[in-house]
């Protein structure tokens, strides 16, 4: 029995499912879920000592690889002054300031602790702002575990089929509209039907929640000027582009602008952080200023800030990385395109900046309904044979691989091999 198989059995009889964030328990492409015990630049190490490079990145914020040394220097030397003080610090200013001078459209920035909490509040924020209370997502878009996210969404809940969720009251699910990715008209018909009701259309700029799923030409565009016309919030959920896509996330790299924004695991180096900003004159309204209220104990934690701040930094002075990881994420591409044409069935690879996803699909995968209609038992038994051979993949089709800048053209190499020797055992 493995390392990773006695944790998993020994976790179970104290962590709901073994693991403390669903995803994480390989429940859908079945199997043993492996324990982590160290990384560093591409690579995982499991409990077992077997490596692995890594394509999840911890789900995004590992842009410049594991234990990045400034990132651990600051660490180690921050812990030392202490790791909490429940009051501001100078640091918290300057994370504030280098995402201002990174990001377009943020006058003002509020730190959380996770994607969720900045999700949440942003979506509370625009409530309080139009005084409406409804707000739009796109199936299969995730916006983090807060109730009103909870509504036809993608990662987990899509990957274990859960479409209501126990719990989460009606009251606060009819508030919650909801429109096909990519579906223009389908938005218009909704904007219409609920006119004057709608504070916020919240989207995942490039959706990373049901594989990576591009916004089709215009459909960003279109949505910024039924925003401006019918007076709603513009909420990018920038969770995973932020920061990824370019220095200024997806509105930098798409060009567009949002009203609000929202920031998560990256602007923390994969410590516990999030953040929602955007135009003064929204941001005004949060407390102590306005009387949205939103709080946090661990809000600006001093560990998670200097973390945060060493990477921003280092991806804000060293701007040839977007351009290496775009190369990069090419050059997969490129070699799995080559592997999967020569296996013969068919597949869609969708891929913007260092965000890519293949889906056994043979047609175009636009929406949560035709990354749903693809063959994700395939996708399974892909995963695993990938996993035998050391390449980490997340555990499901309905999420995106990151890459990190750590990749060497070999670890690429070594990747695309192990994807063609996988494909023949399907
Ligand atoms: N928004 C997006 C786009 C996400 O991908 C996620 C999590 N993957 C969240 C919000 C929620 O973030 P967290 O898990 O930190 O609460």
């Amino acid at each position: 029995m493995s390392t990773s198989a006695t944790l998993f059995s020994r976790a179970q009889q104290s962590i709901p499912g073994g693991v403390n964030s669903p995803v994480r328990a390989f429940k859908s492409v079945g199997g043993t879920p492996v324990f982590m015990e160290k990384a560093k630049g591409a690579y995982l190490y499991d409990a077992d000592g077997k490596q692995y490079i890594d394509y999840i990145a911890s789900w995004g914020p590992m842009i410049l690889g594991h234990a990045f040394e400034p990132v651990v220097e600051a660490i180690r030397e921050y812990a030392g002054y202490g790791t909490s003080f429940g009051a501001p610090t100078e640091l918290e200013i300057k994370m504030a300031e280098l995402i201002k001078s990174m990001t377009p459209n943020v006058d003002l920035i509020r730190m959380v602790s996770s994607g969720t909490e900045a999700c949440m509040s942003a979506v509370r924020l625009a409530r309080g702002y139009t005084s409406r209370n409804k707000i739009v997502k796109f199936e299969g878009c995730y916006h983090g575990h807060a109730d009103s996210f909870l509504v036809k969404a993608g990662s987990g809940l899509a990957t274990f089929d859960i479409q209501t969720v126990p719990g989460v009251t009606a009251g606060v699910s009819n508030d919650t509209l909801t429109c096909a990715y990519n579906d223009l008209v389908g938005l218009q018909e909704l904007v219409a039907t609920n006119k004057g009701q709608i504070a916020a259309i919240i989207i995942e700029p490039v959706a990373g929640n049901m594989g990576c799923i591009l916004p089709q030409p215009g459909f960003l565009e279109s949505i910024r000027k039924i925003c401006d016309a019918e007076g709603i919030v513009f909420i990018f959920d920038e969770v995973m582009t932020g920061f990824r896509l370019a220095p200024g996330g997806a509105q930098e790299r798409l060009g567009i602008d949002a009203d609000l924004v929202t920031y998560g695991k990256v602007i923390g180096a994969g410590m516990p952080v999030g953040a929602f900003g955007g135009k003064k004159e929204i941001m005004d309204m949060i407390a102590p200023v306005g009387k949205v209220y939103q709080a946090g104990t661990l809000s600006g934690n001093p560990i998670a800030m200097i973390a945060g701040y060493t990477l921003l930094t280092e991806l804000q002075h060293n701007s040839s990385i977007y351009q290496e990881l775009e190369d990069k994420t090419q050059y997969l591409k490129n070699g799995l395109d080559a592997a999967l044409k020569n296996w013969g069935k068919p597949y869609v690879i969708n891929q913007l900046g260092s965000m890519i996803s293949v889906h056994f699909s043979g047609h175009a995968v636009t929406d949560f309904a035709t990354a749903a209609a693809a063959n994700n038992q395939l996708f399974s038994q892909f995963f695993h044979a990938l996993l035998d051979r050391g390449v980490y993949l997340p555990p499901s089709a309905f999420e995106s691989w990151f890459l990190n800048n750590a990749l060497t053209k070999e670890d690429l190499d070594q990747t695309i091999a192990a994807v063609k020797e996988s494909l023949e055992t399907l």
